[in-house]
């Protein structure tokens, strides 16, 4: 497999599985590099409702397998690995893997997303794994019958609400502000859901409890007053960090780390394109990282075709 490709695609998300769908459909060699498993953060999410062609949602997992199998079957050559180096100075278009081999292409679209943020409080990765979670649809199912809470306030915190509020005895949300980010249906159902309150103008301080998690601390900014809420578990929900420490220093990012890319996903480097929730954009959605993974495999054919690079490339080093 390796050297033989036209684009590699580092990510295998919706934006990343999409470009894998168009360039494979287009013939060209193209491999994805995913370094756990594909879907990115949709595969975490419980159910995808904004998502068009599903009436009545569909689970995340279910959506990134189902991309995965169209891109697999049209061609596209999916390689489970860690891409752990690029070099994208000059002519050259080269990746480094972690087994130490490198790959050369024409053209990289990079589409690693993004990963949860951090309170960066006392206890939160003490209690990781042991109270403290980052992904609701992946850890809910242990707290059957006990009380969570969910810190955020954008539709990631919501959604996980609604999922928890199903499962769990009571659900609390705890939120900096007193407004909502989310998007206002979900905020009227979480809203209208008993198994659900909220605590508005506060932030968790820490994280406490003995082998497990036993609750959190809380400060409302307003007041200054402080409280701890008992939990058995704890839902972290504060946005994204962009994936991009791999091309720190090697192409233009904005001040959060975004990679600067216009609609076009073309980067300040040619033939190096960003595509999905790592890219700055107004609006990260599925649908949108779909949209730009087309459009990266779109333009990345254009643009070797304008230099005549849709060849073959070789293996540069393996060690
Ligand atoms: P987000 O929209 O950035 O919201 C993050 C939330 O966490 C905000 O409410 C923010 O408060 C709060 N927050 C941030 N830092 C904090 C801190 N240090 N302490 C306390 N609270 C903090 O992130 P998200 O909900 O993960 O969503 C990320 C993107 O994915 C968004 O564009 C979202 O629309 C999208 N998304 C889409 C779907 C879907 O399409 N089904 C599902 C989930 C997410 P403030 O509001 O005060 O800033």
């Amino acid at each position: 497999m390796r050297g033989m490709c036209d684009i590699i695609i580092i990510g295998g998300g919706p934006a990343g599985l999409t470009a894998g769908i168009y360039a494979a459909r287009a013939g060209m060699d193209a491999v994805l590099l995913e370094k756990k498993f594909s879907g990115g953060q949709a595969s975490t999410t419980n159910i995808v409702e904004n998502y068009p062609g599903f009436e009545n949602g569909i689970g995340g997992p279910e959506l990134a397998i189902a991309m995965e199998h169209q891109a697999v079957k049209a061609g596209l050559q999916i390689s489970y690995e860690d891409c752990v180096g690029v070099e994208i100075g000059g002519d050259a278009r080269r990746i480094k893997l972690y087994s130490g081999e490198e790959m050369e292409c024409g053209a990289i679209i990079l589409s690693m997303g993004s990963q949860p943020r951090k309170l960066g409080v006392p206890g939160e990765e003490e209690f990781r794994g042991r109270g403290v979670s980052f992904c609701a649809t992946c850890d809910g199912f242990m707290f059957r019958k006990k009380n969570a809470i969910i810190i955020g306030g954008g539709n990631t915190a919501i959604e996980d609400a609604l999922y928890l509020a199903n499962i769990c005895e009571s659900v609390t949300i705890i939120h900096r502000r007193r407004e909502f980010r989310a998007e206002l249906a979900l905020v009227k159902r979480v809203m209208d859901n008993p198994k659900v309150r909220v605590l508005w103008d506060s932030v968790v301080t820490s994280f406490g409890g003995g082998k497990k998690l036993e609750g959190v601390s809380v400060r409302n900014i307003t007041t200054g007053t402080a409280s701890a809420i008992p939990a058995d578990g704890a839902f972290v929900a504060v946005g994204a960090i962009p994936d991009t420490n791999l091309v720190k220093g090697k192409l233009r990012l904005d001040e959060s780390g975004y990679i600067i890319a216009g609609e076009d996903t073309r980067t300040n480097v040619a033939r190096v394109y960003a595509a999905g929730d790592l890219r700055t954009k107004p609006l990260r959605q599925i649908v949108t990282a779909a949209a730009d993974g087309a459009i990266a495999a779109t333009n990345a054919m254009q643009d070797l075709r304008a230099l005549n690079r849709l060849e073959r490339h070789v293996v540069i080093a393996a060690q």
